[in-house]
């Protein structure tokens, strides 16, 4: 086995996966003048959040959105990695319940004037939502939302109305199994500081993230996928598939659960291999669509009761292609339970966007369907209690070997789980840099390279 040049022995620290998770640690691991080495084994860093960009048209893997009082938002901004962009249009969305459809009741006079509730349904509505920012989410984690929204709403159509918004903030379309305080905390910070949709996608957030880690002297290594990762006591090696080899203080796995316990060859009965086989991944199936013009220009955000689908014309909001042109996602949240076929999912998909933008066929520009992408890895299920039951920064049971990603740690959820874990875990590999060394990895790092 070949090793690598002897510069990379000795880094403070290897993240390994270039997402949003793995650019974040990096970044502040290299903000407080720690030596990092970024691994990616893609030929680009950004994983989920990667935008194709196609004759100036942007297209996200899917509706991205931003929340503005988010950890991911914070943190950018701590990180001086700027990002610009604006709301959703508010005003004239939809709710659709199969062929009907209702203005999306947004505040309180459109409540009280809304068809598709009933007086009783108005008066619990406005009592939730009244006190929502009150609610103390973390008496919740145990409680599915299924049986919260019973007990507080009923279960009419002010029930199917707020599940449908938890479904949005969340992106879970599983009330049974989902933890009720996690999807109160999407609401709160959805209602607290709205989301963002960004100009340019969330590409922008990589390349900021990628340009002050090049500013850092921070070495970013794509089309370089590691094979295993060893804690050796008092450094850490990596191997990768070339057969190379390097070694760090510390590593950073910023990857999906089933890689870390490939990489790190977990016994089958340790608690992150057990956790990994029950998680249930939260998925969603895609299209997204540039056309030459909207057929119907007032229609830009649509919630689907019953199927659970999405809309949103994201160019309306932020800068993704050259004008006339529109940007918008067309989604439906995967029930896990469910048979999803691709083609009748696809068709679904299609069917909604013509009841939507009718004739849009004959205005594409561009056009591509996902069937089945990955929201986050692990469902916050109310059994497990919530974002608070998923594995910990140290769940790899190594004190050398940190994890980061939207499945990690007990705070937040999609990106803004990236930040949070990313930042606790950027925490731990101080105090591991800070320990005394003996002997010195310099020379532990040479004796094994011999
Ligand atoms: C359709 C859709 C819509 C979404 N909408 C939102 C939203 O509106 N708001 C929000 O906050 N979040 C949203 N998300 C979630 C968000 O995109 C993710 O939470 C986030 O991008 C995950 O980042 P990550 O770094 O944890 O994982 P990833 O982006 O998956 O990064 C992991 C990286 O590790 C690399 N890797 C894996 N194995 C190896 C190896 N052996 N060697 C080297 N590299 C390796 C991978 O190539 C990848 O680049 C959405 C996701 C999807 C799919």
């Amino acid at each position: 086995m070949q090793s690598m040049d002897h510069e990379n022995h000795g880094v403070d620290l290897i993240v390994v996966g270039a997402g949003l998770a793995g650019l974040f640690t990096a970044a502040i691991a290299a903000r407080s003048g720690r030596k990092v080495v970024v691994l990616e084994r893609s030929k680009q860093a950004g994983g989920r959040a990667a935008t194709q960009v196609d004759q100036g048209i942007h297209f996200n893997l899917g509706p991205h959105a931003i929340y503005g009082r988010g950890e991911a938002f914070g943190l950018l901004a701590e990180l001086d990695v700027r990002i610009s962009g604006s709301f959703p249009p508010g005003a004239g969305a939809m709710l659709t319940d199969r062929d009907r459809r209702y203005r999306l009741p947004r505040t309180f006079p459109s409540m009280i004037a809304s068809r598709f509730l009933t007086f009783r349904d108005r008066f619990r509505l406005l009592r939730l939502f009244g006190g929502l920012t009150r609610i103390e989410a973390d008496s919740l984690d145990r409680v599915s939302l299924d049986d919260w929204l019973k007990r507080v709403v009923g279960e009419g159509n002010a029930n199917r109305l707020v599940r449908t918004l938890c479904r949005v903030a969340t992106y879970v379309d599983d009330s049974e199994r989902l933890s009720a305080g996690a999807a109160i905390r999407q609401l709160q910070l959805a209602i607290a500081g709205n989301v963002l949709y960004l100009d340019g996608g969330w590409q922008s957030l990589v390349d900021g993230l990628r340009e002050g880690l090049a500013s850092r002297g921070v070495e970013l290594r794509t089309d370089c996928r590691v094979r295993s990762l060893r804690d050796q006591g008092q450094f850490v090696s990596v191997e990768l598939v070339t057969g190379e080899t390097m070694q760090g203080q510390v590593a950073v796995l910023a990857v999906d659960p089933r890689s870390v316990v490939e990489l790190l060859e977990l016994p089958h009965d340790s608690p992150l291999s057990a956790w990994n086989r029950r998680r249930i991944p939260v998925k969603a199936a895609c299209l997204d669509v540039a056309l030459s013009r909207l057929p119907r220009p007032s229609c830009l955000v649509a919630f689907g009761l019953e199927p659970s689908l999405y809309y949103s014309v994201h160019s309306a909001s932020a800068r993704l292609a050259p004008p006339p042109i529109a940007v918008l996602h067309v989604m439906k949240y995967l029930n896990s339970d469910a048979q999803n076929t691709p083609g009748e999912v696809e068709a679904e998909l299609e069917q909604y966007l013509e009841s939507l933008q009718p004739g849009w066929r004959d205005l594409v520009v561009q056009r591509r369907f996902l069937p089945g992408l990955t929201v986050t890895h692990g469902l916050p299920c109310a059994v497990d209690g919530g974002v608070s039951g998923r594995p910990g920064v140290d769940a790899a049971g190594t004190g050398r070997i940190l994890l980061a990603g939207d499945w990690v740690g007990p705070a937040g959820m999609l990106a803004d789980a990236c930040a949070a874990s990313a930042r606790e875990s950027a925490r731990r590999v101080t105090a591991v840099l800070s320990e005394p060394r003996i002997p010195s990895l310099r020379s532990v790092a040479h004796a094994t390279a011999r």
